[in-house]
């Protein structure tokens, strides 16, 4: 059984700790590999390299630190077969999905080249007399971040790419259940330029996330996950003195206006309720037709088009709409889930349960589900299922419909079905959730805008990507300056608020 490693210090590093998790190959359901689970010696050496590599990376200009961004997209081109393919075997998604999550990263490096536009700081001449005042933008030293299994190429990228291009030392800490892309990124980043130390591997679970909060060298931690484990990392980061940020978990609702294209708004539900077996944060989970006709009308459509889904493993190519979940755990979690829909009243419209693929018959596999007169009190609406299940709550009226939406804990997106400007409008200002569709079902905002939630989707002040990156990763430092020759005959220092 091959062996993962850790990526220490240039080099791919055997695990020392003794312990091991399996990575699973979700369409089989096999033990393919197993990955090092590393402990606080193993994490403290990788800390150690970063941090004696990253002030000579500090020094070196943006300019040149962008070009290895520019070097490493060409690579992501170039090794993109290769990548998806590892990607889609360890996470069970389809090739088409596995190509999307390194090309979502790979916007965002090319969005990192723009670096020397963005850690341009400020200047004011003649502050006072003699006087100048300036800012700049410097690295944090060695940051961190610890990602999920969902995104294995994306999310890394989101972190890694804005640290590394401010000049900072990055240790990524992914998801145990595929960490060959996260590897194979990081020597990618090598081969493009990137000096040794810059971006390390070090695989783990608590144990090594822990190691990261408790380090005193460490300065900031990104996380991507669930919300009870942000809240942690939040907490516990924030108590330790680092600057965090943690994104969390999603529950999020599509709005259907009895004025909404029904063909559109069901065709939008398949992919963004179904698509990568609805194992995206961005996932909508619920559907909110407002009004029984417009339930009515929408079940209508959407019922033979989830009866329609195709389910298989990701070697059958374009063929398949979503594979496998990632483990046989989150499949048994998924079926105890839609069995509390149906012991709490909601009725099952589309019935996934008994999916069986021949050939794959120990793959973790799950049928399409689609719920109707579902209600706010059941398990199924409150809880984040992370699996192919929608969950359909008729609402009467277009206040209950957002209200559902704003009272619910999770905040991450949201969209709504309209052909109705004042009521799209009135929804984008007054709804209180991070990322917002108007006939967009999945609104994932491009690089150069801000990815986040509110409320238990999102802890911390600034989002991933976009500008919000560039604040996350540096410190700002403001100089004022004065020489001898603009220092008159007895002149003061002074700045003119002063005067
Ligand atoms: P997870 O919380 O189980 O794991 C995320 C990371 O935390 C992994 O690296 C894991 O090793 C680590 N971890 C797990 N348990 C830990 C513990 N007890 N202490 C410290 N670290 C621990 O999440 P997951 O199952 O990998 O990913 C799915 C979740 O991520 C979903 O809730 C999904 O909504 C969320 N997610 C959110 C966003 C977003 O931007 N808001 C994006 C993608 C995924």
């Amino acid at each position: 059984m091959q062996e993962l490693t850790h990526y220490i210090g240039g080099a791919h590093v055997k695990g020392n700790s003794g312990r091991f998790a399996d990575v699973m190959n979700p369409a089989t359901g096999e033990v393919q590999a197993r990955v090092p689970l590393a402990n606080a010696d193993e994490m403290a050496k990788a800390v150690d390299i970063a941090a004696k590599a990253q002030p000579a990376w500090a020094a070196v200009n943006p300019q040149r630190r962008a070009r290895v961004m520019m070097a490493f997209v060409g690579m992501l081109h170039r090794d993109m077969d290769k990548l998806a393919d590892a990607l889609s075997r360890e996470h069970g998604k389809t090739l088409p999905d596995a190509k999307g999550d390194v090309i979502r990263g790979l916007e965002v490096v090319e969005y990192c080249i723009g670096a020397p536009q963005m850690l341009k700081g400020d200047y004011t001449d003649s502050a006072g007399p003699g006087i100048d005042m300036y800012s700049m933008k410097q690295a944090l030293g060695v940051t961190a971040g610890i990602t999920p299994f969902n995104f294995p190429a994306m999310i890394p990228m989101w972190m890694f790419a804005p640290a590394i291009v401010c000049g900072n030392a990055f240790i990524l800490k992914p998801s145990e259940r595929d960490p060959s892309v996260p590897l194979m990124l990081a020597e990618l980043m090598e081969e493009a330029g990137l000096p040794k130390g810059i971006l390390q591997v070090v695989n783990g679970d608590k144990e090594a996330v822990d190691a990261i909060l408790y380090n005193d060298t460490i300065q900031s931690v990104g996380f991507v996950g669930s919300t009870p484990i942000a809240e942690y990392i939040y907490s516990t980061g924030c108590a330790q003195g680092k600057r965090v940020q943690c994104f969390g978990g999603a529950k999020n609702h599509m709005i259907i206006m009895p004025d909404a294209d029904m063909d559109q708004a069901a065709d939008a539900l398949v992919g963004a309720g179904y698509g990568a077996a609805g194992e995206r944060c961005m996932a909508i989970s619920v559907a909110v037709p407002v009004g029984d006709d417009t339930a009515d009308r929408l079940l209508e459509k959407l019922v033979p088009r989830v009866e329609a889904l195709k389910v298989g493993p990701y070697t059958s190519g374009n063929d398949v709409d979503y594979g496998p979940v990632v483990t046989a755990a989150a499949k048994a979690n998924i079926e105890r889930l839609v069995q509390t829909g149906i012991d709490q009243g909601a009725k099952l419209v589309v019935d996934g349960r008994n999916f069986n693929l021949q050939g794959y018959e120990d793959g973790f596999f799950v049928g399409a589900h689609l719920f109707d007169n579902v209600t706010k009190d059941m398990d199924i609406y409150k809880t984040e299922i992370f699996g192919p299940v929608l969950s359909t709550i008729r609402a009467q009226s277009y206040e209950e419909a957002l209200g559902l939406a704003m009272d619910h804990e999770y905040g991450n997106g949201t969209a709504i079905f309209t052909r109705d400007g004042d009521t799209a409008r009135d929804f984008a200002n007054r709804i209180n959730i991070g990322m917002v569709g108007i006939n967009v079902p999945i609104p994932v905002p491009l690089a150069y805008h801000t990815f986040g939630g509110w409320k238990k989707s999102m802890f911390g002040d600034l989002n991933q990507h976009g500008p919000d990156a560039f604040k996350f990763y540096t410190r700002t430092k403001t100089i004022t300056s004065r020489w001898p020759s603009g220092i008159k005959e007895g002149g003061e220092f002074s700045i003119p608020l002063m005067e």
